[in-house]
């Protein structure tokens, strides 16, 4: 139970990869907060946790929607693990890319990890310990044909994430991203038979990942063993891409 004592934040733990990453944290002892857009979904994610934290509801591609939800926490302890999970993709190609496409992706995957820093950074910097945790995605390191606004925003990400870690180090909070690579959820249940056979060719481990694949690194980033690991984008993803 390495993480007793903690409360942490995870967006988008109503399915796929978030979900997993709330179970494996309050596994290891963390209060987790998880989230998903819907009333629905929070009522799941309570189920699943039970004793363990709670799920509510956030839109993270909203400002008043990050603002309720500080104000909706402010009485519990301050969290002190965020992980940025919640993301969205719309792919086109670059040439067919509609400004929504492009703007929707990168407020749900990139601004997000700005305005939800507001609702940690400040107890994080009294508690002089905090982790951040940004899932990104091999596909912002190797690029992907249609998803240039994926792939923009998921990048972005990790400049933000060296630049905020520089800037709070001294304070003893890391800043990490995760880059996984193809994982079996919802997101990549939408390719078609061809493309996964043809994915699967290219992954030297020979299968999809789990979101346990993923939840297993987030659990060790969040403690304290990772405490001098700081600016890093860790690839996990069966061998497809080694940065
Ligand atoms: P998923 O199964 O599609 O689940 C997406 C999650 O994000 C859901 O919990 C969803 O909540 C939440 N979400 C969507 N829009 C949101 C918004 N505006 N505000 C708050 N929450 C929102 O996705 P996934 O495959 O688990 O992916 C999780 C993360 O890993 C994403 O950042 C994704 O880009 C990244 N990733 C995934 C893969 C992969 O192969 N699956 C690979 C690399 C990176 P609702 O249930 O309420 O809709």
């Amino acid at each position: 139970m390495t993480l007793a004592g903690k409360t942490a934040i995870v967006t988008g733990a109503s399915r796929g990869i978030g979900r997993g990453i709330a179970a494996g944290l309050a596994d290891a002892g963390a209060y987790v907060l998880g989230t998903a857009t819907t009333q629905g979904g929070a009522d799941g994610i309570s189920g699943m946790l039970g004793e363990s934290g709670k799920g509510l509801v956030l839109d993270v591609a909203s400002d008043e929607s990050v603002a309720a939800f500080g104000e909706a926490i402010a009485d519990g302890d301050a969290p002190l693990i965020l992980v940025n999970n919640a993301g969205i993709t719309r792919d086109n190609l670059a040439l067919r890319m509609k400004p929504e496409e492009w703007q929707s992706v990168i407020d749900t995957n990139l601004t997000a990890a700005y305005r939800m820093q507001r609702v940690v950074l400040r107890g994080m910097t009294r508690a002089r310990w905090g982790r951040i945790i940004n899932i990104v995605s091999v596909v912002g390191s190797m690029g992907n044909p249609g998803q240039s606004n994926y792939a923009a925003a998921k990048a972005g990400v990790g400049g933000y994430s060296r630049s905020l870690a520089a800037e709070v180090a001294g304070r003893g909070i890391t800043v990490n991203c995760i880059a996984p690579g193809f994982i079996a959820t919802d997101m990549t249940d939408e390719l078609d038979e061809g493309t996964r056979e043809a994915l699967l060719a290219r992954i030297p481990a020979s299968r999809l990942g789990d979101p346990e694949d993923v939840a297993n690194l987030v659990v060790f980033l969040a403690g304290d063993a990772s405490g001098y690991i700081t600016g890093e984008t860790i690839h996990v993803n069966g061998g497809l891409y080694m940065a």
